[in-house]
């Protein structure tokens, strides 16, 4: 028996939607089924997939104020909300604009001119996405659309965390006849989760570094790849060169996108000595500047806390940071509204490395800054981590691309802040260190995660004289 799973309500704390995940049997059966309904889809070719694909993006179009609306409840937050739906669709228009060229077949001749080599992609019959909660929707299909372009079928299990999403979307796909037996969403949590990794060919994960250790040593067992998307701690250098007020700018949008929910937000800032007290007061005012959404969803910058489970976190890391010398120059305190919990925009000085505020994931609207003398040693700073997913650094823009080639990490923002989406169709990169593992998300490396590569090699007949 699958036990229900309640899910809370992070504006209100309140425990007001469940889930049922099927058992072990039910899960094995359908995806049977979307194995079974592969081979039709793949037929359809790269044209007949982008067609449903597309024609996803108008059922979800039909249904978006269900699916707004359930995101709105499962992440207490809108304009982010709306920003997922949009990106939905942005990122399908784009793969499906790329795909034919991404996974053209190429041909080859040798040295030996009776070699010749057809160079065949074989999709993987069904790939599994396993995703968090601070992206619901995005983080669910982000991976599933290059998949299903690939020719795979796809099973999805979002996380149990923000769950209420899963049904609308579901009724967009039940719209879209050529994608109802190869794309199905399933409700569930770890258990569900582990079940997956076991009934699909491979899989994208999505998650906290502890659980993509444990979802690969599954994986690896049954001698399978996975992807891991894991979490980060992205530093910013801030070059001696750089308008403070800018750099402000950069920095506050990074560390309360999404109210500092997101994998690659800036959580630690080294800014040189000389320009450091003018930086952190731009930082400070812009930071002081920001407002809870706890009354109007629609009004204020800064969502509730979604995982309750995270406040405490948060709330250590900064008492970790104080007990050990930190100085709070704004915000500080976790603050419970109407149930839920806002965390206010804070910024601290006089951090160190020895504090778990700047060695572990942080994931809320916190700024940490320390000073640096010499550009090497802010290289080294940025590059004490366990992470390696992306940094900024901001500045003169030649100083800043070879400060940036120094740092250990897949995306590098020069000048700006998480600049992917404006390249991502064909630029690539891969999560360093503990951040990840596997090819390129982005990119024609997307695609290619879902292919196996076929060579077929033709000896033409040899000519006897
Ligand atoms: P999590 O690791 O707790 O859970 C992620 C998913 O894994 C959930 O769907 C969960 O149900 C499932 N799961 C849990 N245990 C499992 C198991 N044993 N086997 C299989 N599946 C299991 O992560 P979270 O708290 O939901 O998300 C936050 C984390 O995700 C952060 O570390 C963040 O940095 C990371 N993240 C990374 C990216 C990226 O693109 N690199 C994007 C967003 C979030």
């Amino acid at each position: 028996m699958t036990q229900t799973i309640d899910v809370r309500n992070p504006r209100t704390g309140k425990v007001d939607y469940s889930v049922t995940p099927l058992s072990r049997d039910a899960l094995a059966s359908r995806t049977k089924d979307l194995r079974a309904g592969q081979r039709r889809w793949e037929g359809l070719g790269i044209e007949g997939r982008a067609a449903a694909m597309l024609a996803l993006c108008a059922a979800v179009d039909r249904h978006r104020e269900a699916i707004l609306e359930a995101l709105c409840i499962d992440t207490g937050r809108y304009e982010m909300s709306v920003a997922e739906i949009e990106g939905f669709k942005g990122i399908t228009q784009m793969r499906c604009a790329t795909a034919a060229d991404a996974l053209a077949e190429a041909t080859g001749q040798s040295s030996d001119p009776s070699l010749r080599f057809v160079q065949q992609y074989v999709p993987y019959e069904l790939v599994g996405i396993i995703s968090p909660w601070n992206y619901p929707l995005i983080l669910a299909l982000i991976d599933a659309i290059p998949a299903l372009l690939a020719g795979s079928a796809v099973a999805i299990k979002p996380s149990e965390v923000t769950p209420r999403f899963i049904a609308p979307f579901r009724a967009a796909i039940a719209e879209v006849e050529a994608l109802r037996d190869v794309l199905e969403i399933f409700e569930g949590g770890a258990e569900t989760g582990g079940w997956l990794i076991d009934l699909t060919d491979t899989l994208v994960f999505t998650g906290s570094v502890p659980t993509g250790r444990l979802v690969q040593q599954r994986a690896a067992a049954q001698f399978k790849t996975v992807f891991l998307e894991l979490g980060g701690s992205d530093p910013v250098v801030v070059l001696d060169s750089a308008d403070p007020d800018t750099a402000a700018e950069i920095i506050v949008r990074g560390a309360t996108e999404n109210s500092g929910q997101l994998c690659c937000a800036i959580e630690r800032v080294y800014v040189h000595q000389s320009i450091l007290p003018s930086v952190a007061e731009h930082i400070v005012q812009r930071m002081q500047a920001l407002k809870f959404n706890d009354g109007d969803i629609k009004v204020g910058e800064l969502g509730p806390v979604i995982f309750h489970k995270q406040a405490a976190i948060l709330k250590a890391q900064l008492d970790d940071a104080v007990a050990k010398g930190a100085r709070i120059l704004t915000g500080g305190a976790l603050v419970e509204r109407n149930g839920g919990v806002w965390c206010e925009p804070t910024v601290l000085v006089d951090v160190t490395h020895d504090m778990a505020i700047m060695r572990d994931e942080t994931f809320g609207p916190i700024v940490p800054i320390m000073a640096y003398k010499e550009r090497d040693e802010a290289v080294a700073l940025a590059n004490d981590s366990e992470f390696g997913l992306s940094a900024a650094v901001i500045g003169d823009e030649d100083e800043a691309i070879a400060v940036g080639r120094q740092i250990h990490a897949g995306g590098m923002w020069i000048n700006d802040f998480d600049t992917m989406g404006g390249v991502g169709a064909r630029a690539e990169k891969n999560a360093f260190r503990s951040s990840g593992l596997g090819g390129s998300r982005y990119g024609y490396g997307g695609f290619m995660r879902f292919m196996r590569k076929k060579a077929i090699v033709v000896r033409a007949p040899q000519k006897t004289t």
